[in-house]
């Protein structure tokens, strides 16, 4: 057995995870509401079945850490004209094949014809660009701060591999501001937060301070396995039964408090902050990430010269409520009837790490 999988199974230890669920339920005195931010926690805690060995005072919401459901639903659309024209070869992570466009998604694109392809990183897709220069090459480059260091990178690898066929249709949103909307809404729930441990591997822990201070707010990075998950909560929990409101590292095997800060400066060298929109949830300003002026050669909005497109979600999609903690996914009348994962009619039931689907797999009851 290698080392890893030693370590591993003990942070998925019954015994261990049985310990901290019993030291839960000794210090809960009161209901509390704690959102995980990232879905991979979300799916992890479903199919544990953490959430149901938990006190019934303590109620886990699941949080937009979702790439696939925020991707807004005018960049789906986006990529769809892009993955349909015959000079382009379209690229993204699998999850987004499936994902509904206001039309129809890129698996419906592939069927009739055009070259999507399915890539694991986008350096492969600067690999195509290089095996074909007659052709454009276009990125889908969603997600977190967790893949924008990788997604800024193959710029400057395009750069300087001199490839002008090489660009990228920017989806990049940042954490922090969707916390600030979440907290700052009338209809906010969450008095506690897991944050998502890769994010905060890239970016230290620093910028959650002045969000556990502006509303008063714990905030405990948390891993993603049973034993991880079990302590960040009870890491929250101890600090909401004391009145306290700090920022926790409770995932100090991968995260420090600065972060990698090789890649924080690729990043900043890259991108900038932008206003951007969520799917289901609206504009939150600058909670994204954008290419800077002098890269604005590679932005494929930009090089093939789409504008604003009209867009047209589901009418009984309540994605945007699942994804800010008000709703969960079985308050939804499409779950499991009009939405399913084969015939889904939002991103949270498309993606590895949608809420939907979570419960669609997992949800007993
Ligand atoms: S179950 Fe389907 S329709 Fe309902 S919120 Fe989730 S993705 Fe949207």
């Amino acid at each position: 057995m290698n080392p890893h999988d030693v370590l591993m199974d003990g942070f998925r230890n019954a015994g261990l995870v049985g310990k901290v669920l019993a030291e839960i339920r000794r210090v809960t005195q009161h209901p509390w509401a704690i959102m995980e931010i990232c879905g991979g926690q979300t799916h992890a805690i479903m199919q544990s079945g953490l959430d149901q060995l938990l006190p019934p005072e303590i109620e886990l919401v699941h949080g937009p850490g979702c790439p696939v459901c925020v991707t807004a639903l005018e960049l789906v659309d986006k990529a769809l004209i892009l993955a349909s024209n015959p000079e382009i070869i379209f690229c993204s992570f699998g999850d987004m094949l499936r994902v509904p466009g206001s039309q129809r998604d890129l698996f419906s694109v592939r069927a009739a014809g055009g070259d999507v392809r399915v890539v694991y990183s986008p350096l492969d897709a600067v690999k195509i660009a290089q095996a074909n220069p007659e052709k454009q090459v276009v990125f889908f480059a969603i997600g977190f701060e967790t893949t924008a260091p990788v997604n800024a990178m193959s710029v400057v690898q395009a750069q300087a591999l001199g490839l002008s066929n090489y660009s990228i249709l920017v989806s990049q949103v940042c954490v922090p501001p969707a916390m600030h909307a979440i907290l700052g809404s009338p209809h906010n729930r969450v008095q506690g937060f897991l944050a998502a441990g890769h994010v905060c591997a890239v970016m230290g822990t620093e910028e959650y301070d002045p969000v556990a201070l502006q509303y008063h707010v714990p905030i405990v990075v948390t891993g993603f396995e049973p034993l991880d998950l079990a302590q960040g909560i009870l890491i929250t929990v101890v600090q909401l039964e004391a009145g306290k409101a700090e920022v926790v590292n409770a995932y100090t095997r991968v995260v420090t408090r600065e972060g990698n800060l090789p890649a924080q400066a690729l990043l900043k060298k890259i991108f900038e902050p932008v206003d951007r929109n969520w799917r289901g949830i609206g504009m939150i300003p600058l909670s994204g990430l954008g290419l800077r002026e002098e890269y604005a050669a590679f932005d494929a909005e930009k090089r093939f010269g789409i504008g604003e497109l009209k867009t047209e979600e589901s009418p009984l999609c309540i994605a945007g409520q699942v994804l800010q903690g008000v709703k969960k996914p079985v308050d939804c009348p499409a779950f499991g009837k009009a939405c399913t994962p084969t015939s889904p009619l939002g991103a949270p039931m498309v993606s590895a790490e949608g809420a939907c689907a979570a419960y669609y797999r997992y949800h007993k009851g």
